[in-house]
């Protein structure tokens, strides 16, 4: 395993756990900090908890049942029982996800970055500047400035378009919501806030072409929210755009490495995790083609969401008048989200309720005059 993210170390604790031998090479020193909204949503952790990794041993800061969607001086809220996102500082989440895959029986070693992997007469070798190491399969889980995909012929990097650009900062003070401000920035994407313990990450992004100034945006919203930008702001991409292939042989990408974080929301953790899943199943079987056919319904979803995201991002104006006037649609946008809800079903019953909103929308409009 190259990336000890929660691709990585998911992928080495289902492996170590099946008794098959895993060294997870991690390039950082941990406990380390990634730049992330810290958002798990309720598929996640039911997710981990199949995993058997239960909901009362993650670092969980906050619970939250409430999700406001705000914009354009319009506020819908959403309710679920019993939640729809629970909020972790990655520095903890990540360091729980290798400590898990230690006491599976993984080997950890931080601080060593690959610095190639080599796919000749050998066989498979990963090397550090300290070790080569042979192995029967390699997964590349080394996120979105990952090496191992260009290393393999697999990927070589990313186009603007198929990247969301984020800033965030995580300024002290209280929230009990989880907030989506759709007009943090001009066009494109959105801004979001998620408390944690005395402290709240708040972030503005969207489509890498549509981003300017995407710091002062932030310092705006900041303020609006009655809160002082008063720690530092991290710069951060997601990868959106799926490799054509994902397995080369033996070597399978997994999570950011292979461009799998949703289009729509930029959530990436939940898609790190299910293709940990499908690469320690693959490698199991012994067939790396399983790899990409077990990935087929998440691939799936991903598409669409790609294009619903070409819908719905540039213009997200009309998007929110449709959910502030019909708030079923705003309930409906999160439980598809959160995974209570498949994204297909949402979408083709939206088409449906569009016209009613329209409607809604327009009495409204008469009925102020
Ligand atoms: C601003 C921002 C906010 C986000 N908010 C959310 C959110 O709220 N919820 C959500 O679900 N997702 C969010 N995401 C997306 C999420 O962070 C990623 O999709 C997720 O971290 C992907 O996990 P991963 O394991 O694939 O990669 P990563 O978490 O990036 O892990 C990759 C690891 O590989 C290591 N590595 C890299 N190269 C090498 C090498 N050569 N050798 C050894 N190690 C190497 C890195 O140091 C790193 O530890 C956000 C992203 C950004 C940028």
């Amino acid at each position: 395993m190259v990336g000890a993210g929660p691709a990585g170390s998911a992928s080495a604790a289902l492996l170590a756990r099946s008794g098959l031998k895993v060294l997870l090479l991690e390039m950082r020193r941990f406990p380390r900090d990634k730049p992330c909204g810290g958002g798990l949503t309720l598929k996640t952790v039911r997710l981990l908890e199949e995993f058997g990794f239960h909901q009362s041993e993650l670092p969980i800061q906050r619970l939250l049942d409430r999700v406001l969607v705000r914009g354009w001086g319009r506020s819908v809220e959403v309710f679920h029982n019993p939640w729809v996102i629970a909020t972790v500082d990655r520095a903890d989440f990540d360091a729980s996800l290798v400590h898990w895959a230690e006491a599976e029986g993984a080997e950890f070693l931080d601080g060593e970055p690959a610095i190639g992997v080599s796919t000749g007469g050998e066989g498979l070798v990963v090397r550090t500047r300290r070790n080569a190491y042979s192995a029967d399969w390699v997964i590349g889980a080394d996120g979105v400035a990952g090496s191992v995909g260009r290393w393999v012929g697999l990927r070589s990097g990313y186009p603007p378009g198929e990247l969301i650009a984020a800033v965030e900062s995580r300024p002290s003070g209280g929230y009990d919501v989880a907030l989506f401000q759709m007009d943090a920035v001009p066009r494109g994407g959105y801004g979001w806030a998620f408390p944690l313990s005395g402290r709240v990450t708040v972030g503005v992004g969207g489509m890498l072409p549509l981003m300017e100034n995407l710091k002062g945006h932030l310092e705006r919203y900041v303020r609006s929210l009655g809160l002082r930008l008063d720690t530092p702001v991290e710069y951060g991409v997601i990868p959106i755009g799926r490799s054509r292939r994902l397995a080369s042989g033996r070597v399978l990408l997994v999570g950011d490495a292979a461009g799998l974080a949703d289009p729509l929301t930029g959530e990436g953790i939940y898609q790190a995790l299910v293709s940990a899943r499908a690469a320690s199943q693959a490698i199991l079987s012994g067939d790396p083609g399983l790899y990409e056919r077990l990935l087929g319904p998440l691939l799936q979803d991903l598409e669409l969401r790609a294009k619903a995201a070409n819908v719905v991002l540039p213009r997200m104006k009309r998007f929110y008048d449709y959910m502030a006037s019909d708030p079923e649609i705003a309930r409906r946008y999160t439980l598809a989200n959160v995974g209570e809800l498949e994204f297909r079903e949402f979408w083709r019953w939206v088409w449906t309720r569009v016209p009613l909103a329209v409607a809604k929308r327009l009495a409204s409009r008469l009925g102020r005059r």
